[in-house]
């Protein structure tokens, strides 16, 4: 043996190998096995169904109090073991270590919010036009559900749909990335820990082919899903029956700076949201459109702060700002976008290319390109790598036309200090956030979701417990 570790699916309370092939997960640092997982086959996914129905007919009659009680117990769980959990994370997907450690402590907080909320759960009651009768209107759990996760946040995008699901008296059967399984691994750890019932959570990793068998499941009520817009198109046609969906897809976000912005912050942000997580957020900052009185200065200190930023492996190295990306895919498309924007005239101010003095490993340096067009890539295509397009504007009204001209509607962001352009603005960006002389688009009790090819659903807040919640219309006579 090399002393890779070698994970297992988590099913009816017990640990598993899988009946199928075994998956091998590569440190993006050093391109070196990080991991090895099963691939779960189609019998792996039915056990796992089949223990989360069968445990739904007791845990959605679990009192809200108790379940809240799991939920606070899992966190603290997630909270003694911060450091193991984040090292997990910095191995498989490449952010630095003090990043991955923020994930899991926002991913604790995911837990005892939702803690809260399960014992919030409320409902109604109505006159009706008769005497003698009330309406109830209650709530209750979906049933069964499929969480299905992308790997740039690896426990944070399963902790929204996981804490939110057990909180509404729901089941559930994780699927997360085929690049990240050993962070949701180090997640059930303390699923365990808190003593969570058998079959209440479960864990399948795998590939493509084990989602769509999650999905395909005749047994799941509701499919929460976190990914590109491809694969969200994919479910749709995969799902057995009619079901619930909640998707939350790509984004391509842009930043309007205006004439009355604070110039120094709308830097900061840009900097902040561009190049954070190497620029893997589907909020991240794709393109920025800045009021040509501020424009120069503006590429200028940004490229310079840009070029300041530490790239390196976040694990074994201190002090770096940007790890590797993830995958291939990703170092790919970050060169194509850049040789798409360069060949119809962009201006490479810093980056630009894979990092040189790293030969080992995906790492891509920060990348600024001045006037871009919105005919590039950059400018309407979700990079997903730290790459950002900038572009000089004159006339607010068609800078929001292009801000709002792509099919994504995730995220925008906003720098001006005119209060009716941040009116205006606010209110005619369509998109599900828009963060105003801030860059940080999500608060865990304000709803984030998209709109448009961004997707639909909701996840934080009391909405992200809304969607695991269905309604039941109770209509009483009783004759007072
Ligand atoms: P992806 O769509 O390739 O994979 C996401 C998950 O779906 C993985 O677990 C994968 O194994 C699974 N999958 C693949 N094919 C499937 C199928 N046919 N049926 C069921 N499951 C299947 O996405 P990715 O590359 O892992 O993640 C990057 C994308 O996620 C980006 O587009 C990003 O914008 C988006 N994202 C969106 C949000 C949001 O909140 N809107 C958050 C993070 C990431």
């Amino acid at each position: 043996m090399d002393g890779v570790a070698q994970g297992q699916n988590y099913i009816d309370g017990r640990w598993e190998d899988g009946d199928g092939p075994v998956l091998e997960v590569r440190d993006p640092a050093t391109g070196e096995v990080a991991a090895r997982v099963p691939d779960s086959t189609e019998q792996d996914v039915d056990r796992a169904v089949v223990a989360a129905r069968h445990a739904w007919s007791t845990w959605r009659w679990v009192n809200p109090t108790r379940r809240a009680d799991y939920l606070h117990d899992a966190a603290e769980a997630l909270t003694a073991t911060q450091d193991r959990v984040a090292a997990s994370i910095t191995r498989e997907m490449g952010k630095p270590l003090a990043e991955a450690v923020g994930e899991v402590q926002k991913l604790a907080k995911t837990f005892h919010f939702y803690a809260e909320e399960a014992t919030r759960i409320t409902g109604a009651t109505l006159a009706n036009e008769e005497d003698g009768f009330t309406s109830l209107v209650e709530k209750e759990p979906i049933g069964v559900v499929a969480a299905i996760t992308p790997w740039n946040y690896p426990v944070e995008l399963i902790g929204w749909k996981l804490a939110a699901a057990l909180a509404a008296g729901c089941t559930v059967v994780v699927k997360p990335s085929e690049y990240t399984p050993s962070a949701a691994i180090e997640v059930f750890r303390c699923l365990e820990a808190a003593r969570l019932p058998a079959g209440v959570a479960n864990l399948v990793t795998g590939g493509g082919a084990t989602g769509r068998a999650l999905v395909a499941h005749p047994a799941i009520n509701k499919v929460a899903f976190t990914g590109s817009g491809a694969t969200g198109e994919a479910i749709f046609r995969t799902v057995s029956g009619v079901k619930p969906l909640s998707m939350e897809l790509g984004g391509n976000c842009p930043l309007i700076v205006t004439g009355h912005a604070d110039l120094e912050q709308a830097v900061a942000g840009a900097l902040r949201r561009s190049f954070r997580n190497a620029g893997q957020i589907c909020i991240a900052i794709n393109r920025a459109y800045v009021h040509a009185d501020l424009y120069e200065e503006f590429v200028q200190r940004l490229a310079k702060a840009a070029a300041g930023l530490v790239v390196g492996d976040g694990l074994r190295e201190d002090k770096v700002d940007v790890g590797p990306v993830t995958n291939t895919d990703i170092l790919e498309k970050s060169e194509r976008h850049v040789a798409d924007a360069r060949s119809k005239g962009a201006r490479v101010l810093v980056g630009g290319g894979r990092s040189p003095d790293r030969p080992v490993g995906n790492f891509y340096q920060p990348t600024v390109l001045a006037d871009c067009t919105q005919d590039m890539l950059v400018m309407h295509e979700e990079t997903f790598g730290p790459v950002i397009g900038v572009s000089s504007y004159d006339d607010l009204d068609t800078t929001i036309e292009l801000a709002n001209s792509t099919p994504a509607g995730l995220a925008a962001y906003v720098y001006s200090d005119d209060l009716s352009e941040v009116f205006a603005l606010s209110r005619r960006l369509d998109f599900g956030s828009v963060a105003v002389n801030n860059v940080d688009a999500g608060t865990i009790n304000a709803p984030y979701g998209g709109r448009k090819g961004s997707g639909f659903g909701y996840e934080h807040g009391r909405e992200g417990m809304e969607g695991y919640l269905q309604i039941k219309h109770v209509r009483l006579r009783h004759g007072s």
